[in-house]
């Protein structure tokens, strides 16, 4: 019996359908840690793709790719910032929530940014460079009109644009990088159960926030590996 009290010392009870989870003070801290670490890293593997662009083309997809990705950790380190000081800022809390959820969107879209730009692609799989994008703005837009509402459609609006734009990824004629792409998506599949756990398994969301790093550390990998180190094919819509 003492062992589960001193279990539970780390994890509060789960919510009730549609409110939030309110982590413990151990939980909080490590959800800001967890991304706040990777703030840095990710602006400086920005500045390195940057650095690496043989042309304009290749420097816009770092800036969008690389903004993407340091967007999202600082966003999501400042909502776990605010909603663990809470008591004083309600409403600066739900914007950084409503914030949090956006990026991820824009996250997404970003991810597959380098790909769809980098890599030759076909007459119909070329339009997935613009309608990734779309995708993202109808994300954001439900996150302005139905925040926290329908959370099983806002998972399954995450899974969809997550993977969606990968069956375009997958047919493409260089299959260079298509296995990090699998082992990332994997990663966050594997991520979403802990997702979905809070108050089931404690610190279930800073395991989350762990996964996704690692997700898109091995996305990176495979971007700088073999779209930026190595030249990759150049393309242009139908070509
Ligand atoms: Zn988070």
């Amino acid at each position: 019996m003492k062992k589960v009290t001193s279990f539970h010392r780390f994890m509060n009870r789960r919510p009730s359908a549609n409110c939030r989870y309110q982590p413990t003070c151990y939980e909080h801290a490590a959800n800001c840690y967890t991304h706040a670490f990777l703030i840095a890293p990710a602006l400086a593997g920005t500045a390195l793709l940057h650095r690496l662009s043989a042309d304009d083309w290749h420097r816009l997809t770092a800036w969008v790719y690389g903004l993407g990705l340091s967007a999202l950790f600082l966003i999501s380190t400042v909502f776990h910032v605010v909603t663990w000081k809470r008591s004083h800022m309600r409403e600066v809390e739900h914007c950084f929530h409503m914030c949090d959820r956006v990026v991820i969107y824009v996250f997404i879209a970003a991810s597959y940014a380098p790909w769809l730009n980098l890599r030759e692609l076909g007459p119909v799989a070329c339009h997935m460079r613009w309608l990734v994008w779309l995708m993202a703005a109808g994300g954001i837009f439900y996150v302005f009109n139905y925040h926290e509402k329908y959370k099983l459609l806002e998972l399954a609006s995450y899974l969809t644009m997550g993977f969606l734009p990968a069956s375009v990824v997958a047919s493409m004629n260089s299959t260079e990088g298509l296995e990090e792409l699998a082992c990332g998506g994997l990663l966050y599949c594997v991520g979403v159960v802990f997702f979905k756990s809070d108050g089931v398994i404690p610190f279930a969301h800073a395991i989350w926030h762990v996964l996704v790093a690692l997700a898109a550390g091995v996305h990176y990998y495979a971007i700088w590996r073999y779209l930026y180190r190595s030249p990759p094919d150049r393309n242009a819509c139908g070509s």
